[in-house]
Parts: C-alpha cells; structure tokens; sequence
C-alpha cells in the first residue's frame, strides 16, 4: 500500500493539470478526472480506509491510454489504473469475484475452456519435451476466439521456416488488469521458466497486449534480455504477405477502415505493418486512428463489471466505423473483433482473415 501511496503522491505532484487527459476521456466517452485529482482522490480513499468514490472510476477503465497517450508528464493510465486495483483488489471481493473467468492461472479459464472445445490442431511446444528455439505466441484471445486464424499463422510461420513450435500460454494481461500482483508475478515466472527450458531465443506475437507485456517482462528482468520478442505482422509484413485486393473485392470489401489496438500507441508497430499488409487495398481512416484511436471496450475486464460502459465505447467506434463510410472494418486484435462483432457483423474481420481463406466462408 505505501509504495502504491507514494506512486500517487509523485503523479498527484507530476500532473501539470493541462486538461489533455480530461479531453480525451471526454472524447472516450469515460469519467472526466485529470490525474492530479485522480491520485489525490484515491490517497484520501486509503487515509481514510474508504474506497466508494473511486470504485467506479478505478473499474470502469478500459486502460485504453487515450487520455495519457499525450500526457505531457508522462503520466501512465495503464500503470495508475493497475495501481489502484491492487489497492482495490484485496478490499473489494465481490467484484474481483466477477473476473473469475478471466482466471487465466486457472483450469477453468474461458479461454482454456473455448480451446479445449476447439482442440488446437497444434500441440504447446512448452507442454511437451525438447526444445523450441523460435515459438509462436498467438495468445489467449487469437487462439480461443479465432483458432482457424492462430492454426493458418502457426502452419505459415512453420513452413516458411519462421517458427518451430506454437504456445498457447496466457502473457498475464487479465491477472494486470485484476490488480493482483502475486498471481501476475507467479504467472509471468512460470512463463519466463517454461521459454528458459526450451531454449526460446524468439517470440512472434500475434497480439499488441501480449506483446506489450512481454516487452515488460524483458524489461523487468524476468525474461532474458537476449530473447528477441516479434510482433507478428512485422515477420509477414517482411515476408511479402499482402492482402489481394480482387478477393476483397469479390467479398464486397472495396474500401476498409482499420481498428487501432490501444496498447500499439506508443510504438505503432502493428499499426504500421497491417497497413502494409494491407498493401493496394484502399484505406479510408478513421477519425480516431493509430495514437489517438478509441477503445473497443473489451478492455481492462470492463465488460465483467461494466456492461454500460464498455457497450459506450464500442458503439464510439462502429459510429466512427460507419461515418468513414468504408465497407470493413478490419481489426489488429482478435479482443477488438469479437467485441465490435457483438451485432453480429459479419464485415468486422481480424486482418490475418485477408491472408488465408477460412475468412471467406464466415
Ligand atoms: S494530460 Fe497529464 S499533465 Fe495534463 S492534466 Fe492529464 S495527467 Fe495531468
Ligand atoms: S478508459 Fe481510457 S480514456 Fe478513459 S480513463 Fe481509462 S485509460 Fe483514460
């Protein structure tokens, strides 16, 4: 508590209060708070051991970083948001009971069950025994959401040489976005051993927050430095991979809009890849892209503990998506397309959809 109390103090300090964070939580469609006020309002809730007034802030935060994306001190939405769940966490059961599903150090994880139905048609290199130099990371959501598209990216990266061996392992997202630094560190150790006994000097991942994670793990020192972690769009982007506009076409896709992935912001990595993937098809941009894109809602466990507010951010972007006036809209992050998809949108699509063909059949 006093490390999480003197983080809040430093930002409650560090805040120039310039209102670039209040315009774009205004624009997000979420609660209005500059973080000066924010740190202070949760360093009154711990003095006074009474946690109310934070509560829906702290929980109803997609941690998308569209208000500190600009933030001139620097100041993360994404490390005070965590901050203050880990404050929360041990107080409030009731709520963190709502995340169960999310359990990924769990058995009865959701994704471990959708992908226990699906049967991933590879074996987890870290599960079974010998070594596995570069591994393929698709991540919770790609392999339990889209397991035709993880299973197309793996048999690609394998026979082009790319990758050995596929792994299904959690990055440790839900238990972050849970405010439980105990699970979260066991969790990512247990990862960091399993790459270490196999021998993995490279991670292609599929997934921005995955990616973002394991960039912190490497940071931090969990990860060996000398493990080279590669966003997958990069590697097929390199490779030539394009999306064939005729197909599109044929589709009824002659113009698409791409859905930027909160986590890419700061880097643009997968923004930038995608769109040369996408290669001659026509993009027509929505008004919030790349930096300052708008959140699917799916974020920071949201949709568990506020449908309202995760339901406000998704219709933000599907009325972003249908003033571009673009017939797809194509997504970097399988989290994004279900959860934009929840109509039942059939021209919302995941751009590894435009590489192999299972797309077409949906
Ligand atoms: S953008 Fe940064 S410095 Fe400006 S008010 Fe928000 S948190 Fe404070
Ligand atoms: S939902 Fe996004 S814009 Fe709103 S407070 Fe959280 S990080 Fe900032």
């Amino acid at each position: 508590m006093d490390e999480h109390a003197a983080y809040f103090n430093d930002v409650a300090t560090a805040c120039r209060r310039c209102g670039l964070c209040t315009t774009a939580q205004s624009e997000s469609g979420c609660c209005q708070i500059d973080y000066a006020d924010f740190a202070r309002m949760m360093l009154d809730a711990i003095d006074r051991n009474e946690f109310q007034d934070v509560t829906d802030p702290v929980w109803s935060c997609t941690l998308c970083g569209a208000c500190t994306a600009r933030c001139p001190a620097h100041i993360s939405a994404y490390e005070f948001i965590h901050r203050a769940r880990c404050v929360l966490n041990p107080l409030q059961p009731s709520i963190v009971r709502r995340f169960a599903p999310m359990r990924t150090d769990l058995a009865s994880s959701s994704f471990k069950q959708l992908r226990a139905a699906h049967k991933p048609a590879f074996p987890d290199a870290l599960s079974e025994a010998g070594t596995c130099e570069r591994l393929f990371f698709p991540g919770c959501s790609l392999s339990a959401y889209e397991p035709e598209l993880s299973a197309s990216a793996f048999a690609h990266l394998k026979a082009t040489n790319r990758a050995d061996g596929v792994s299904y392992e959690c990055c440790g997202n839900p238990l972050y976005f849970m405010g439980d630094p105990v699970l979260l560190r066991q969790l990512a150790q247990s990862l960091a051993d399993k790459l270490e006994a196999h021998g993995v000097t490279e991670i292609i991942v599929a997934c921005p927050s995955c990616y973002s994670a394991l960039l912190s793990y490497r940071d931090d020192g969990i990860l060996s430095a000398s493990v080279a972690i590669t966003p997958l769009p990069v590697v097929l982007a390199q490779q030539g991979m394009r999306a064939c506009p005729d197909a599109l076409a044929k589709a009824g896709f002659d113009t698409v809009c791409v859905k930027d992935a909160c986590r890419d912001r700061s880097s643009g990595v997968f923004a930038a890849s995608v769109r040369e993937i996408l290669g001659e098809t026509t993009i027509v941009e929505l008004a919030h892209n790349r930096r300052s894109s708008r959140c699917c809602g799916s974020g920071g466990l949201v949709p568990l503990y506020d449908t309202d507010a995760s339901d406000d951010k998704r219709w933000c972007v599907l009325q972003e998506f249908d003033d571009a006036e673009a017939s797809c809209l194509v997504t970097l992050c399988a989290n994004c397309s279900l959860a934009l998809r929840q109509d039942g949108d059939t021209n919302i699509v995941h751009y590894l959809s435009f590489l192999w063909p299972s797309w077409r059949e949906r």
